[in-house]
């Protein structure tokens, strides 16, 4: 069950702050740091398309400007993060960039992930970046983000970001190696779990006592990022991100912990589209759309008959047969507006009608669920 890291179709890693920076002097760690850029480049080289959560932004910036150990006000961390975002991301882009990748930032809030409209946005952007070989480098946007409306941890947003991202496998470094029975510290029977095939009661409980109480994500936060990651379709390691080379060292058998997803990720989100109970509206496709839909390929607007909205991009609609049957339902990636103003007319009909080509699908293949 367990997969070689690289035989993933799309990997989400993580990188918390304590790993990443030496805190006393206020600089990402070398040449550890190295060792790690080697491994997810070795990872996309392999074949994998590869995003990169770090965090670290406070931790870097804090020192620069003055700010004492300890925890910080929120305007404080704020103004950390904005100084210290800008070292981080070019730690990042250097490091790639020598190794001939292009690296790409992406700073994210609670609503891009939470609402589906720029839930889509954000995922166009990371699909069109791996499509050219970038790797995204993604860090919660801490300077806009208020306390009511922050994630305040990068284990989430990681789930969330391979949830949105549809991938395969999400690894979280950090300063453990993985989930116990009890805190190893404290206790020497604890032992270490290495696979989670379920996140039972139990298996919470252990987390609410072990793991690492320094970093603001601790097991417990890791804990509601699996149960994020698995229910989308992706398998989620906690692995030790200290050691040399700490990818390379998971294929080669360090102990980590790994969440086993329930399916695979398109699977995932279909399932949640089927079960959306208020779908906005439907499209009448004809005939031959209806064919190609149920073979397998993405709605275009040319087998677009008749609009029934009104809907918003983003939202699921029912999608029926010529006959009126439901067909399924999908994430519609157009507003109805659009859809009727576009409806029946090929690309290259609706590049000179509206001045450019926007998006090509009005629903994509992946984002749509059929009945029965
Ligand atoms: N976004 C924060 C930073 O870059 C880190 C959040 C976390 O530690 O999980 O400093």
């Amino acid at each position: 069950m367990i997969r070689r890291l690289a035989s993933h179709r799309r990997i989400v890693v993580k990188i918390g702050s304590a790993t990443l920076v030496d805190g006393a002097r206020g600089i990402v760690r070398q040449p550890w740091f190295g060792g790690l850029v080697d491994d997810l480049a070795s990872l996309q080289a392999a074949g994998a398309d590869v995003i990169v959560v770090s965090s670290g932004a406070i931790a870097l910036g804090r020192h620069a400007i003055g700010l004492a150990r300890g925890p910080l006000p929120l305007e404080q961390s704020q103004a950390a993060a904005a100084v210290g975002q800008i070292a981080l991301a070019h730690a990042w882009s250097a490091a790639f960039q020598a190794r001939g990748i292009v690296a790409g930032q992406v700073l994210l809030t609670l609503q891009d992930t939470e609402e589906r409209r720029r839930y889509l946005n954000a995922r166009n952007t990371l699909d069109t970046l791996l499509a050219r070989k970038c790797i995204p480098v993604i860090n919660e946007n801490d300077t806009v983000a208020t306390s009511e409306i922050r994630y305040g941890d990068n284990d989430r947003l990681a789930a969330r970001v391979a949830s949105l991202s549809g991938a395969d496998a999400l690894v979280l470094l950090s300063d453990i190696d993985g989930l116990y029975t009890a805190p190893p510290a404290k206790d020497p029977t604890a032992r270490h779990i290495p696979v989670v095939e379920k996140i039972t009661a139990e298996i919470e409980a252990m987390a609410g006592a072990a793991g690492s109480e320094l970093a603001r994500g601790g097991m417990v936060t890791k804990i509601e990022a699996a149960k994020i990651a698995v229910a989308s379709g992706a398998a989620m390691a906690i692995a030790l991100g200290g050691r040399e080379n700490p990818l390379k060292a998971i294929d080669e058998g360090a102990p980590v912990t790994w969440f086993l997803p329930a399916g695979d990720p398109v699977t995932a989100r279909r399932a949640w589209i089927a079960g959306q109970l208020e779908p906005h509206g439907a499209l009448h496709v004809d005939a031959g759309a209806a064919r190609a839909l149920r073979s397998g390929k993405s709605l275009l607007p040319a087998g677009v008959r008749r609009v029934e909205g009104p809907f918003a991009r983003g939202d699921v609609v029912i999608v029926r047969a010529p006959d009126g049957a439901e067909i399924g339902r999908g994430l519609v990636a157009w507003d109805s507006s659009d859809a009727e103003r576009f409806k029946g007319l090929k690309s290259a009909e609706i590049a000179a009608l509206a001045g450019h080509s926007g998006r090509a699908e009005i629903i994509h293949r992946d984002d749509m669920a059929f009945v029965g």
